[in-house]
């Protein structure tokens, strides 16, 4: 028996003949680069966020990057960002040329702990980068006011949250602008790498769709940095099929992990917080452990996949740390990445399955004499 973390064939097979013909239709027009299937993608997804504007680029990285950029964040600028996040996170404000501010979690959702926010903010603070992790959307009115307070723009890192909803407004829609990633294992995945921006702001629309092709405006006058982060049309095209679907795998999610979290609650785990007006979309479903290396290790033993989303807080990345020792700075996201392991999640994995393995983690906490 074997229960995988992650499985993306069985939905490309239930999907053979829709994305086949999306493929031919794109090798039929020939037009590769940002063709029709980009614009109408465009359209689909800030229509699916409730945001006015949508721009496909290369990657959930260049999403962030380019939305800030477009905001005019770069040199001399703070954001601000949680320390439990993927390096990517980070990474997007480094790139732009501003500096990121760490700050710690929170306990119990393990997103940017916004109590934490304000003690951080300086004179050179422009933004705040809220992450919306596995798929829980951040508290993101209190967000939001602190940013109106501190007159700070609010860019979503919605890599892991699409369709996720806060207090009935889909994530996406709620900051200043918001980067997406189709990496092919996220909720919503391409055949490859992939991104989008979406945004209300007509402006800053404009200087991203500028942005990802050679920084021009107008064709052959490349008046923005020269970048390409251009979304390609063989991409857009599979994840115009496989949009239509996404609501119907989150609820599959929902309801796999809600079945995770009634078989667990009498273990010693700690399950994922399912909160009043968050909806969690569940990109990975993870829980919290003190054996977690134990754990993970007698689940391989026993044929089931699991990952550990991330080991190393980003503040204690070396790319960061820069050989000096930063550890105790951020306490809770340190105990966080020491304790929380990743359980097989994805819409086809059958309940059987999840029941499977809730049994396993329980078996191994009843010392077998
Ligand atoms: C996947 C991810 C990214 C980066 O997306 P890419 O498409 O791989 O560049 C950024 N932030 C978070 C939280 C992610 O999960």
């Amino acid at each position: 028996m074997n229960i995988p973390l992650i499985e993306l064939t069985t939905q490309h097979q239930n999907l053979r003949g829709e994305i086949n013909a999306a493929i031919q239709g794109v090798l039929d027009r020939g037009d590769f680069i940002l063709g029709q299937d980009v614009s109408k993608l465009e359209e689909e997804f800030a229509d699916y966020c409730g945001a006015k504007y949508a721009i496909g680029v290369d990657s959930g990285l260049s999403a962030l990057e380019l939305s800030l950029r477009a905001f005019n964040i770069g040199t001399g600028h703070e954001v601000i960002v949680p320390a439990h996040t993927f390096t990517a996170t980070a990474a997007a404000i480094t790139f732009a040329g501003a500096t990121p501010v760490f700050v710690d979690v929170d306990p119990e959702t393990w997103n940017i702990d916004v109590r934490k926010i304000e003690a951080v903010i300086t004179p050179r603070t422009k933004a705040i980068l809220p992450v919306h992790l596995y798929g829980l959307p951040a508290d993101m009115h209190t967000i939001l006011d602190i940013a109106k307070k501190h007159k700070l723009i609010v860019v979503e890192d919605a890599c892991q949250g699409h369709g996720a909803k806060y207090k009935g407004q889909r994530v996406g829609s709620l900051g200043n602008a918001a980067g997406f990633s189709f990496y092919p294992t996220k909720n919503l995945g391409a055949c490859g790498d992939g991104g989008m921006v979406t945004t209300n702001d007509a402006k800053a629309a404009e200087t991203i769709r500028a942005l990802r092709n050679c920084g021009q405006r107008v064709k052959n006058v490349h008046e923005l940095p020269p970048f390409n982060h251009r979304l390609d049309s063989l991409q857009a095209a599979i994840l115009r099929v496989k949009l239509k679907y996404l609501d119907e795998w989150i609820a599959s999610r929902r309801r796999l992990a809600l079945l995770y979290n009634k078989l667990l609650a009498d273990s010693n785990v700690i399950t994922p917080a399912e909160l009043p007006g968050y909806q969690h979309v569940y990109h990975l479903y993870v829980i919290r452990s003190k054996n977690r290396n134990a754990l993970q290790s007698y689940l391989k033993e026993h044929g089931i996949g699991t990952a550990i989303h991330y080991p190393t807080p980003v503040h204690l990345q070396p790319f960061y740390t820069k050989g000096e020792d930063k550890s105790g700075q951020f306490p809770i996201a340190e105990n966080i990445c020491n304790e929380i392991l990743s359980l097989p999640m994805y819409p086809e994995l059958t309940e059987e399955q999840v029941e499977t393995v809730a049994t396993e983690i329980i078996n191994m906490m009843v010392p077998v004499s």
